[in-house]
């Protein structure tokens, strides 16, 4: 922008000048982040084939290059091929750290299956193609260059700012993801106020901006198993209580269980923006869970509606079977997996004794399966919130920043479990169900990274602080 008066520069306009010129994109960094980006994405680091250790070894090399101190800036690797770097920009110490976190490792990509090669990052038409071209390393390469330019610029935060690119957020319960493992073994390395990741997102509609997200929460994911067992028997002589039909009676009686609802901070927020322009009865059912009152035909209108019901209460369905041992026989043993997600303050206990409940057979055992990672919804912290808005807000005005609850999960679940509030953030728009993230193609606006990289940058020198 330029801002000229009368062919002078006015004494405002100059240091307004001055001010952009220090925040907007300038080219040296733009080139740098290509070069970062495209080198990070081309590294394979998929579970099967790929390695995040050579991931982590060449993200150091680019904080050392960049003039960071050794010391401040680690490789740290749990098993062969699984790497996370940490790196430390250095504040005067007058607030605690921040955590940058954003994972490496991708899901697997087929060269068969894809339209070109995953790990060649290939642009054109305005996006950026490869796996991981959004998911995750867009705010990994990100996080890299904007610590790079803010080192360059001198900046003396009010915090150390840790970043932390980690291994294994892909894979479900690994003992490698590293954002667990760094949390378990090396707490003090990313040991953080707060932190910022993954998960937020931004949406896009016909190539508007929609929202600008900021994740607060996540469902705790938690199987169940149904198991009914029964002598069996010939089945030219059936019994109507036979394994099958019990454990499918009870599958019935679970589908029609509703789990009380309730809001919490988050999604009591993003509901009221959300039914913004809904029909009036949703509205009212709104109203009335916000005061409390959480009877069925009174939030009818919500729970009808499977967007609203998954922020409102657990809810669990089956979602695999398994049963019999021979056609003409009635079956010994039935099984079923039931799949819940829970509200993040829920006791898992409780959703245990809904499903016996629920079940209302005590010949059919409800078995929990797997371990829990209790992740409590962040605090919707009036600094944190308050800062996405301004700074969304220069950039993308008049869209709202909307707070949410994810219903799967990101390493944030790590991070909340161990006490350290995560906050879903990325300021890169994308249309929904067009990212190709886990899927095919996968693919990111270049306009639109490139708007994320400067929003991150932005973010995160507000919430340092310092100068
Ligand atoms: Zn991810």
């Amino acid at each position: 922008m330029r801002m000229v008066i009368n062919g002078l520069i006015s004494a405002i306009a100059l240091s307004s000048l001055l001010a952009s010129a220090s925040v907007s994109q300038d080219n040296s960094n733009d080139t740098l982040f290509r070069s970062i980006y495209k080198e990070l994405v081309e590294i394979n680091t998929t579970e099967s084939s790929g390695d995040t250790l050579i991931a982590a070894n060449a993200m150091a090399k680019r904080m050392i290059d960049a003039g960071f101190p050794a010391a401040d800036v680690q490789v740290l690797s749990s098993a062969p091929r699984k790497g996370n770097m940490v790196v430390r920009l250095r504040g005067n110490g007058a607030k605690k750290p921040m955590l940058l976190l954003a994972h490496m490792d991708v899901v697997e990509a087929k060269r068969e299956d894809w339209a070109f090669d995953p790990f060649k990052l290939k642009e054109s038409d305005g996006y950026f193609r490869a796996r991981g071209a959004l998911d995750d390393k867009a705010m990994a390469s990100i996080f890299v260059t904007n610590l790079i330019r803010m080192r360059a610029e001198g900046l003396k935060p009010d915090r150390d700012i840790i970043l932390a690119l980690t291994t294994d957020e892909e894979l479900a319960n690994s003992p490698h993801d590293g954002a667990r493992w760094l949390l378990e073994n090396h707490r003090a390395l990313i040991d953080a106020e707060f932190a910022l990741n993954e998960g937020g997102g931004a949406k896009m509609r016909n190539g508007k901006p929609v929202s600008s997200n900021i994740q607060l929460a996540e469902k705790v994911y938690r199987s169940f198993q149904l198991e009914v067992k029964d002598p069996g028997g010939h089945s030219a002589q059936p019994r109507r209580d036979n394994a099958i039909t019990r454990l499918a009676e009870g599958l019935v009686r679970i589908a029609d269980y509703e789990f009380p609802a309730r809001l919490n901070p988050v999604t009591g927020a993003y509901l009221q923006i959300i039914t913004k322009l809904d029909a009036p009865e949703v509205r009212s059912a709104l109203a009335a869970l916000m005061a409390g009152d959480n009877r069925p035909e009174v939030i009818a209108p919500l729970s009808r509606r499977g967007n609203y019901n998954s922020q409102i209460r657990t809810t669990c369905v089956a979602t695999m079977l398994e049963a019999g041992h021979a056609e003409n026989a009635m079956a010994q043993t039935a099984r079923a997996t039931i799949n819940c997600r829970l509200l993040p303050d829920e006791n898992p206990d409780d959703v245990e004794r809904g499903l016996k409940a629920a079940v209302k057979d005590e010949k059919i055992a409800v078995i929990p399966l797997g371990t829990i990672v209790d992740s409590p919804a962040s605090p919707m912290s009036p600094e944190i919130i308050k800062a996405v808005e301004e700074i969304s807000a220069e950039l993308w005005p008049g869209i709202p920043v909307i707070p949410t609850q994810s219903g799967g999960y990101t390493d944030s679940r790590w991070l909340r479990k161990h006490g350290i509030p995560a906050y879903g953030v990325s300021g890169i728009f994308s249309e929904e169900g067009k990212s190709g993230v886990h899927g095919l193609n996968e693919q990111v606006g270049v306009k639109q990274l490139f708007e994320g990289k400067e929003y991150l940058y932005r973010l995160v020198r507000r919430l340092a602080g310092g100068g």
